[in-house]
């Protein structure tokens, strides 16, 4: 066994566990519900090359995403924001999303550049634009508003075509950000195992459409419109397929990882410390610790205080280790490369530290987890 096959193992083994204990008392009172939302419709085009639409293209991705999910995950509920060709307005969507209490949000588009060569998908989370690629690929997609009536009073005097406009999306506080870049991270993910798509990676903007729903959001660009390829892809029938199998992958994978979450709460507020497991085992955690450059770890608690970092201080965790980090001491836990396998190491603590977090380093000084996925996913 490989390392990552050892963590499925011993993760499932812990999953297995909880279920046992959370068995008959978690029962949601509300279908996991997810927003499909085709982007573009009736008489908004979106972009187009050729005879090819992307409005039609992402509604033929759309259905198909439906159909996966209806046969393979029954006890989610799916509601279109549009199933046929008929306009939507932007705000409408999110409407949609919010008044039905959705779990998720997936926007599908395709992308459009003046330069035919540049292929791939990339998916969007809500936030400030870090480039200005980014920043056209909103500009783009929010642009769709000015076909709306009376849209200068929708969206309070927001102008798609003006850089300024885009500045508020820097104050955007998204209480939903990392749970949309593990959507989005899963996305890509399958993109380029699945589909064998160029992965251009989870990017940041500030899409109005993300802006205005409450819940995990992504906007995915399927792939360029302006290669030729590449538009010939996403408009065959088994191009749209294999996208919209990709995604249904990743959303499958997401609510695996939340349910089995929700097992762990559980069993943190419901059961005593007795049926908390024993630390994870040590080989996990040192597994990849020879990294350069970006790395990941867990940041279990910050004091003013300095605590040893010694078991018996961390509920049994070994292997704890203290950075002096003005004005506050932090604890961290795990170290490795991967991001996927920190989300590991922290599914499994959260039981143990239900506040932990995902920290990412770049030769030992914290940079922000945006910036440290974006590096992984040039
Ligand atoms: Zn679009």
């Amino acid at each position: 066994m490989n390392i990552s096959q050892k963590l499925i193992f011993v993760f499932a083994g812990f999953v297995f566990l909880f279920s046992q204990v959370a068995q008959g008392t978690n029962t949601p009172d509300k279908p996991f519900t997810v927003i499909i939302d085709p982007g573009h419709g009736g008489k908004d085009p979106g972009a187009v090359f050729k005879q090819i639409r992307e409005k039609d293209i992402v509604l033929g991705i759309g259905l198909k995403l439906g159909n996966y999910m209806r046969e393979n995950l029954p006890d989610v509920k799916i509601i279109y924001t549009r199933d046929r060709d008929v306009f939507v307005p932007l705000h409408e969507r999110a409407e949609i999303a919010n008044k039905n209490k959705a779990d998720l949000f997936i926007s599908l588009h395709a992308n459009y550049c003046g330069t035919p060569s540049i292929t791939g998908t990339e998916t969007f989370v809500l936030g400030l634009h870090r480039t200005e690629e980014n920043l056209d690929v909103a500009k783009k997609e929010n642009a769709v508003i000015l076909m709306e009536d009376d849209y200068s009073t929708t969206y309070q005097g927001f102008d798609p075509n003006s850089s300024e406009s885009y500045i508020m999306f820097e104050m955007v506080q998204d209480e939903h950000l990392y749970q949309s870049i593990d959507l989005a991270a899963e996305i890509q993910s399958q993109f380029k195992n699945r589909a064998g798509r160029k992965d251009r990676g989870v990017k940041q903007a500030g899409f109005l459409v993300l802006r205005r729903t409450s819940m995990p959001s992504v906007l995915v660009e399927a792939g360029f419109l302006s290669n030729n390829y590449e538009a010939n892809y996403m408009n065959s029938d088994d191009g749209q397929a294999y996208l919209a199998s990709a995604i249904f992958r990743a959303v499958r994978d997401y609510k695996k990882a939340i349910d089995s979450k929700s097992d762990y709460k559980l069993l943190a507020s419901n059961t005593t410390t007795a049926a908390i497991p024993a630390a994870p085992k040590q080989e996990m955690i040192t597994s990849e610790s020879q990294v350069d450059g970006v790395y990941f770890r867990i940041q279990l608690a910050a004091t003013s205080k300095k605590i040893e970092p010694v078991a018996a201080n961390f509920k049994g965790l070994k292997d704890v280790e203290r950075k002096q980090m003005n004005p506050v001491y932090k604890y961290f836990y795990g170290k490795t490369s991967s991001f996927e396998e920190i989300q590991a190491i922290k599914n499994e603590i959260v039981p143990l530290y239900p506040d932990a977090f995902i920290v990412a380093f770049e030769q030992d000084e914290t940079i922000p987890l945006k910036k440290a996925l974006r590096k992984l996913k040039p």
